[in-house]
């Protein structure tokens, strides 16, 4: 048997000292590592050590074995912990108890399994009776470590537990838990254990390094639970070995009332004020604070209660603000007064609280603009700024049905969906729904990724729902107790009101209200910090970003979204209007060159006009115009009845038309007659988009605003279909300028979209002036899957771990990736100064503008909307 490359696979820390190091996170996990950072800089951290991921990953490629030096590795850490906290594994006098956790290298909240409490057993138990004179406590801790280690450890349902407990609460005729006596919890034990024995057919293990070794299992194989592999794969997290493992000496905040246990954040995490924010349980375990099954008190409370431990802890929030440069997210315990720090990581935020945040530290001198820039605001965040909130202003009459946590902002509308497999179809049905649950767990992210927004009716602003949400930027309203869940029924009351399953309701995750059916919804106002930030994004940021655009509406918010030109006009989109289609229509079944003249003739002049505006709009700016691109036959009706109510608006018969456009039909009109080639079929398409884009540009050059046309000819595979093309645009051009006694500079270049383009784009280049990948049409073709029927499998294919992403939203770095580096290096090589950017989907998707940054693109060019997000990707991909 082999070890993990005969190297560490323990790392201790505590007891004012570490082996490892927050630069260690690949190997430690997140953290492990924090915590030996933690402990590193003298911060009070219960002594225990971090099994590497190392140690994970050979477990799950070695079929459930562990490397050779892990079990002499784990004995030393527990003797260390042993000798830092002064008690011992399973003595019956002074027991060590522990906590088994796990912690990947990207935080993934609540997908890993913890244990609790491991070292109990009837021994220990009343030992640590003795040691806390709380006999109650004990076998409260007992009980609960049955369970966890049963759920956990040996997947037993939790339900079965819960029953036992719920049939002893019966017997003794009380209603909450607390409400059980020493002699009960004892009882609770007993029935617990049998519980175990019944479903396992095992006793319930007294070893504790048989639970030691049990556990660290499980959170090994929680790695590769569906729910860990499923929120990886939805959140994009790729590359990492496995879990780290963190055994740590336990602390208690259930032993009286002189102990807390709590979450806070360093600011405020939903508005990014810089405030000390939280929430703490007196008296309890941290995990009844996660799961939200006791509402918890506002930290500042805390301080009335607990003055010492309070300031010590804002302190140590300060503290570790300046030493990560970030707003911490930060797990305590109070122990008989005493603080401990059992966790922190950098805050999870809202859009609006990562740009004030920036914005403060910045100000406060705490941190750089580049580190701001860099690790404060995500692109992601920006996109929630951008998102639609409720409009107060518009009350449409409708009830509020209920009033909970504002957990995570943003506006949402759907119909109640109750359960996330129903949320799940109904996206793949079109249909948009809030998910409706009692509290959410793991196993809900997929319905939760799913849902325009959630509601629950229990937990806090910490709970599962309520994190989740908020590192996705999805609108959520936690623990809104005014309502009753009934799942049997698919209702949720509020006092007379009653609503069903489908029915509409609106949230407003950043007032957590939730109202009956459809609110009306506006965009946000982006304020000051955003337009601060965004200034120090722009002065770092290299590469260009442009816009795809073709209105002059959508150009318009482009620009003010910080867009420099339009990477992409898409003709075609001009031509839908009533009388435009009328034209095209006229033009696609003409019989002779004349007749197509004459209806290309009726369209001249509103293309002419779409220009001047799109030009005015982005005056100085470059604009890039593609000539025609689709298939025609997606401008003719394809039912029976459009085709004959076309046919009369057409004036021709309708057999005729009816045969033209069975004739237009294609098998795979993707690969059909679209691009380029339509332009070589008929010259006269391409001389009237010429005339179009080239006279508003002279009308405007007579108004003296500066236009920068960039005319871009799609789907070319060959040098000569450029060639061919160029040649139709610059005769037009030519004729033009004379026919005016004007003219103005142009320039002619082309997509990238075809993977032969790609490999002969040396050539292409003698021609063509400007570069722009269609990573659309170059991924279904470097692929061969069609862009139209491609979410037919790509599911399962991501499921099953065939594709790691969507290669239509994430761009293949590794196939895709290598013809645009291949493109662009050969492009430059027959004429280096050759401007290339890219304008499919990925424009605007952050992994694939770094990618493009890296790979010496001028520019990206994305939707209006994402620009903001392609800038940001664009200053962080220099900052890498
Ligand atoms: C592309 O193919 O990437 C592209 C931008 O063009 P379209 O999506 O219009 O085919
Ligand atoms: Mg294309």
């Amino acid at each position: 048997m082999q070890t993990v490359k005969d190297e560490k696979v323990v790392f201790t820390f505590g007891g004012g000292g570490a082996e490892g190091d927050r630069s260690m996170k690949q190997l430690l996990g997140g953290k492990g590592a924090n915590l030996a950072e933690m402990s590193s800089i003298g911060l009070p951290v219960p002594a225990g050590f971090t099994i590497s991921t190392e140690a994970c990953h050979y477990y799950s490629s070695h079929g459930g074995i562990w490397p050779r030096n892990l079990k002499q590795s784990v004995k030393d850490g527990i003797h260390f912990i042993e000798e830092k906290m002064g008690t011992r594994f399973g003595d019956s006098e002074h027991p060590l108890l522990i906590s088994v956790r796990s912690g990947a290298a990207v935080s993934m909240p609540g997908m890993m399994d913890t244990v609790l409490n491991l070292g109990l057993n009837d021994y220990t138990v009343e030992a640590l009776m003795r040691h806390t004179n709380n006999e109650r406590f004990a076998y409260d801790s007992y009980r609960r470590f049955i369970d966890m280690f049963g759920c956990v450890v040996m997947g037993i349902s939790h339900e079965k537990f819960e029953h036992a407990l719920e049939d002893l609460k019966e017997t003794q005729g009380v209603e909450h838990d607390t409400e059980l006596d020493t002699e009960s919890l004892k009882e609770l034990v007993d029935r617990y254990k049998a519980v175990y024995r019944k479903a396992t057919g095992y006793m319930f293990p007294d070893d504790p390094y048989e639970q030691l070794e049990k556990a660290v299992n499980a959170v090994f194989e929680s790695w590769d639970s569906d729910r860990a592999v499923k929120y990886r794969r939805i959140n994009h997290i790729t590359g990492l070995l496995g879990t780290g493992v963190n055994v740590q000496a336990m602390v208690y905040g259930n032993m009286g009332d002189d102990c807390a246990t709590g979450v806070c954040f360093t600011r405020n995490p939903s508005t990014g004020e810089n405030r000390f924010y939280g929430e703490f349980l007196l008296n309890a375990q941290g995990e009844d604070v996660v799961a939200g099954i006791r509402t918890p008190q506002d930290i500042k409370a805390l301080q009335n209660v607990m003055p010492d431990p309070y300031r010590e802890l804002v302190g140590i929030g300060k503290k570790l603000e300046k030493h990560y440069g970030n707003m911490q997210d930060i797990e305590f315990t109070i122990q008989k007064g005493t603080l401990y720090i059992l966790q922190t990581r950098n805050g999870k935020r809202t859009g609006h609280a990562a740009i004030r945040i920036a914005s403060d530290m910045v100000a406060e001198g705490l941190v750089e603009k580049r580190h701001a820039v860099k690790s404060l605001v995500e692109p992601g965040h920006l996109d929630q700024l951008l998102h639609p909130q409720i409009d107060q202003k518009n009350s449409n009459g409708n009830a509020v049905i209920g009033q909970g946590l504002p957990a995570s902002p943003g506006a949402a509308v759907g119909k109640v969906v109750f359960t996330s497999e129903e949320a799940e179809q109904a996206v793949i049905d079109g249909t948009p729904v809030i998910l409706v649950r009692i509290e959410t767990s793991p196993e809900d992210v997929g319905g939760m990724s799913a849902a325009e927004g959630i509601l629950t009716s229990r937990g806090g602003m910490t709970s599962h729902a309520a994190v989740v949400a908020r590192g996705w930027g999805k609108p959520c309203v936690a623990g809104c107790g005014d309502i009753i869940i009934n799942y049997e029924n698919n209702t949720f009351t509020n006092g007379e009101i009653t609503i069903h399953e489908g029915e509409w309701i609106s949230i407003d995750g950043a007032r957590g209200t939730v109202y009956q059916g459809k609110k009306d919804v506006v965009k946000p106002e982006l304020d000051e910090d955003y337009h601060t930030f965004m200034t120090w994004v722009d002065e770092i940021r290299k590469m260009r970003v442009r816009t795809n655009a073709d209105t002059p509406e959508d150009s318009k918010r482009a620009l003010e979204f910080g867009a420099e030109g339009i990477g992409l006009c898409r003709t075609e989109h001009m031509f839908f209007g009533e009388e435009r289609i009328k034209a095209i229509r006229k033009m696609i079944v003409s019989n002779s060159l004349e007749e197509r003249k004459e209806a290309l003739e009726k369209l001249l002049p509103y293309q002419k006009k779409d220009f001047t505006e799109i030009f005015r709009v982005m005056k100085g700016f470059p604009v890039t115009i593609r000539l025609l691109d689709p298939p025609l036959h997606e401008f003719l009706p394809d039912e029976p009845e459009e085709i004959k109510k076309v046919a009369g608006e057409l004036g021709i018969r309708h057999s005729e038309f009816a045969e033209k456009v069975r004739l237009l039909r294609e098998f795979n009109p993707m690969l059909g007659h679209r691009g380029c080639r339509l332009g070589i079929s008929y010259p006269e398409i391409t001389e009237m988009q010429t005339r179009a884009i080239l006279g508003a540009a002279i009308e405007l050059k007579k108004e003296k605003i500066k236009v920068i046309p960039e005319i871009m000819v799609p789907l070319i595979g060959t040098p000569q279909e450029f060639r061919s093309q160029k040649l139709v645009i610059n005769n037009t051009a030519a004729d033009l300028f004379e026919e005016t006694g004007e003219s103005v500079e142009y320039k002619v270049g082309t997509m990238i979209e075809i993977p032969r383009a790609a490999l002969v784009a040396d050539q292409i280049a003698r021609d063509a002036e400007f570069f722009s990948f269609g990573t659309n049409d170059l991924t279904q073709m470097t692929f061969g899957y069609s862009r139209d029927d491609a979410a037919k499998f790509l599911g399962e294919y991501i499921k099953e771990g065939i594709l790691q992403q969507d290669p239509f939203q994430v761009l293949d770095t590794e196939g895709v990736g290598q013809l645009i580096e291949m493109g662009t290096r050969l492009g430059r090589e027959t004429k280096p100064e050759l401007k290339v950017g890219i304008c499919g989907e990925h424009g605007g998707e952050p992994s694939s503008v770094s990618f493009c940054y890296e790979h010496g693109l001028d520019y990206v060019s994305c939707s209006p909307f994402r620009v903001p997000v392609a800038r940001l990707a664009a200053a962080q991909a220099t900052l890498k």
